[in-house]
């Protein structure tokens, strides 16, 4: 948690039982008491919010260039398709890999690395709801169990970018990370892509939001609607290239804390 969050935290907390104990005024006191708790779980809850860990939301480059993410593989189907889809453009992207998908697919992990892509880290089980609550060993288990599932599948290469299933931080995240050397990357331009219904609908939302050092968040898997499967991401790809926009990994440099975010 950084300085000012914590620092903030206990302001209101100690605000709280001024107005209780000195001021009389409970009204008060419950407002900055709650305020304080509704302080920390902003940061915790949403994707780009700062206050408990570093999250990079986009990267330096005076380039036509952007970071194309994709989440929740591998998968059996989706994958090889992307990869060639990839491959048409000359575009490289980062697969934030969940680690028992991983495990059971490690060709699929291999031929990512293999054809110049980067494995990002997505926890090991992508516990969406409960997450945000986990404690320091469950966290721990979601990392190294993941990073066993990448490091023997891998064929080149390093992990060092994590991303929180849906964007939801924890208390004990940015320890976990610094100790793996782990960088938070989150996105700029969310596709939507989970819930849509046609891949168009899709490229359209990302491309009217992109620009230079945008990292734009795509999935992979059965969940997505059949229509949008593979098709969005195509779409995207060929709708960049035809604005003349790159897809490129960008450089620990070029995601220092001093972008804006
Ligand atoms: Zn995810």
């Amino acid at each position: 948690m950084s300085r000012w969050l914590l620092f903030s935290f206990a302001v209101g907390k100690g605000a709280a039982a001024w107005c209780w104990l000195v001021t009389g005024a409970p009204g008060l006191a419950w407002i900055f008491f709650f305020g304080a708790d509704l302080l920390v779980l902003y940061h915790v809850f949403v994707p780009g919010a700062q206050g408990l860990l570093r999250v990079v939301t986009r990267f330096q480059t005076q380039e036509r260039e952007v970071w194309l993410t994709i989440d929740d593989g591998p998968d059996l189907h989706d994958t090889p398709r992307i990869l060639a889809a990839l491959a048409q453009h000359e575009a490289y992207a980062t697969f934030f890999l969940i680690g028992e998908k991983a495990s059971r697919h490690p060709e699929l992990v291999h031929a990512i690395t293999e054809a110049g892509h980067e494995i990002g880290h997505h926890t090991n089980t992508h516990p969406v709801g409960s997450f945000w609550c986990a404690g320091p060993r469950r966290l721990a288990r979601e990392f190294d169990m993941a990073m066993a599932a990448y490091s023997s599948a891998m064929g080149k290469g390093t992990v060092r970018c994590f991303r929180a299933p849906v964007g939801i931080k924890n208390l004990w995240l940015g320890r976990a990370l610094r100790l793996r050397r782990l960088t938070c990357v989150h996105w700029s331009v969310r596709s939507w892509d989970s819930t849509a219904r046609s891949p168009d609908d899709v490229a359209d939302r990302v491309m009217s939001r992109v620009g230079p050092g945008t990292i734009i968040l795509c999935h992979e898997g059965g969940r997505l609607h059949p229509a949008v499967r593979v098709h969005a991401v195509t779409e995207i790809l060929k709708r960049l290239h035809e604005q003349g926009y790159r897809c490129v990994l960008p450089s620990a440099e070029q995601m220092r804390p001093s972008i804006r975010s």
